[in-house]
């Protein structure tokens, strides 16, 4: 690990400041001729300039580095790589990029509560430093899943032996809080120049042997030899442009009523050869690989031109997209949605934005001015999946939502599980509480949706409605049974 060259460089850059403090001090001096009583003067602007320096030191420590583990964050892991490649390119070298993602962390997350969670996130970094060298990086990049950069490795075994001996340093039990837990991981690897020479193809190329090895064994790229996840991620620019990505609605229904208040916008990926491909497939590699932006407007942009023709045909529907959590670390989002309800000149109130609890506590800071910007568009806010995550209470209050999802593994069960309904009550109970509608995800059933709405649930959706369908049909489905948009 690296932190002791970060502590040199904030020493550095506090030891710039006393220098330019010590300057202020002589002018001082030197045209206002000395007097003790000018010593307080004197040291206010010197403490100051001390002080600003170190909240600057200490904002760039922030920026590049993440809050729960202090491991450097995805944008020092990416310039690091982009460091060492340059200096590959010019002395010679092997830079190797691992990827590693905990494989059972929801697990633990979920049965002993985000406490521990982070707890054992705050115990993986130094766990993995303990096998590099000191000019190795470790770093986080969201969520569960960890970075290791080698600047140089000898051979493509050297760097093989390493994320072995990582995968055997991380399968020793942790101690959290009295409790040991055991945790697997997966390690992909990806080596300059034989598996790319830029630093989004290493770390694509390096997420796709991850996905490869899930919980098995190492893989280095070039021993991909099964049903190949990384033709297919490696395929989802040109399946964009190509217009392979297509978006299916699936409706929000009055539970009472069964009409129809509103769609979800959901991706499909109509592959030449594998024929339909779901999100779940290559949403979250979307996301390693910097292509969640323009897959996320892409399906604004269908979504946004489907509703404008909905519109000119009297069908007042609203739709919702789903966001993906560096859609939230975005600044350019609010600005990017503006421009496309311009574009397709369709009302802010016409779109709602989905996203989760775990989207939002990514970075909550971050998400609440984006989300603001949104909301003070016009567009509304959905919370995806509610009652997965562990957002509290009160900050889900600061954000400015309109709409919670029941998450549908509460739902689809509730009839034969009083757990599930206790929870599905108390989380209605909650909704209303606060002013939001609810909507139950996963209504598969007449029992479910009679229940839902004798429990004042507000919307559902599932299969018992309809199954997600194209822009067309929804349209056909929808006649007759549309209500004005909540
Ligand atoms: P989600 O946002 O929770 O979307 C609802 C998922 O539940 C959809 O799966 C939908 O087809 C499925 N579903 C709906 N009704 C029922 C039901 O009654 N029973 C069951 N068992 N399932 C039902 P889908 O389309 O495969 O999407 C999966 C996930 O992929 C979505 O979960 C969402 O998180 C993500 N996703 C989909 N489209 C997009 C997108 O355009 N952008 C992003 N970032 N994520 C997307
Ligand atoms: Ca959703
Ligand atoms: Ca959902």
């Amino acid at each position: 690990m690296d932190a002791p060259r970060h502590k040199d460089k904030d020493v550095l850059l506090a030891g710039a400041v006393a220098v330019m403090g010590a300057q202020a001090l002589a002018i001082f001096v030197v045209t206002g001729g000395f007097s003790p009583l000018l010593v307080p003067v004197l040291l206010a602007p010197l403490l100051w300039l001390h002080r600003a320096g170190r909240r600057a030191a200490h904002s760039e420590h922030q920026a590049l580095h993440d809050a729960l583990t202090g491991l450097p964050n995805r944008a020092l892991f990416r310039d690091r790589v982009g460091r060492a490649l340059t200096a590959a390119q010019r002395e010679g070298g092997r830079p190797v990029v691992m990827l590693l993602d905990l494989d059972r962390f929801k697990e633990i997350n979920d049965s002993l509560g985000h406490h521990h969670g982070d707890e054992l996130l705050r115990q993986i970094g130094p766990r993995i430093a303990g096998v590099l060298r000191s000019n190795d990086t470790v770093a986080r990049l969201g969520g569960d899943e960890f970075a290791v950069l080698l600047p140089s490795a000898p051979d493509a075994d050297t760097a093989a032996e390493v994320g072995d001996e990582i995968l055997r340093a991380l399968a020793e039990p942790f101690h959290v809080e009295g409790v040991d837990l055991e945790v697997e991981a997966s390690l992909g690897i990806a080596a300059y120049p034989e598996h790319g020479d830029c630093v989004d193809t290493l770390i694509q190329r390096a997420d796709v042997a991850m996905y490869v090895a899930k919980g098995k064994e190492l893989f280095l790229s070039e021993r991909e030899d099964r049903p190949d996840p990384l033709a297919l991620v490696g395929d989802l620019r040109r399946a964009m442009d190509d217009g392979e990505l297509a978006v299916v609605y699936q409706p929000k229904v009055d539970l009472l009523t069964g009409e129809v208040r509103g769609v979800e916008a959901l991706v499909r990926w109509e592959h030449p050869s594998r024929g339909l491909v779901l999100p779940a497939s290559f949403v979250g590699h979307a996301e390693h690989t910097g292509l969640i932006r323009p897959l996320t407007i892409h399906v604004l942009e269908a979504a946004l031109a489907q509703v404008g023709d909905w519109h000119r045909a009297g069908l007042d529907l609203k739709v919702a997209v789903n966001l993906s959590v560096r859609n939230l670390l975005d600044r350019g989002l609010p600005a990017d949605v503006a421009g496309l309800l311009r574009k397709w000149d369709v009302p802010a109130s016409a779109l709602e934005l989905e996203l989760t609890e775990s989207t939002i506590m990514a970075d909550p800071a971050r998400a609440r001015s984006i989300l603001g910007e949104l909301h003070d568009l016009g567009v509304s806010l959905s919370i995806d999946d509610f009652g997965t995550g562990w957002s509290s209470l009160s900050n889900l209050r600061q954000l400015p939502v309109d709409e919670i999802k029941i998450d549908r593994s509460f739902v689809t069960g509730m009839a034969g599980d009083g757990n599930d309904a206790t929870i599905v009550q108390s989380t209605i109970d909650l909704g209303r509480n606060l002013g939001l509608r609810v909507v139950a995800e996963g209504v598969e059933d007449d029992e479910v949706r009679g229940l839902l709405a004798g429990l004042g649930c507000d919307l559902g959706q599932g299969y018992f409605f309809s199954r997600p369908m194209g822009g067309d049909e929804l349209a056909a489905w929808a006649t007759g049974r549309t209500l004005a948009p909540a």
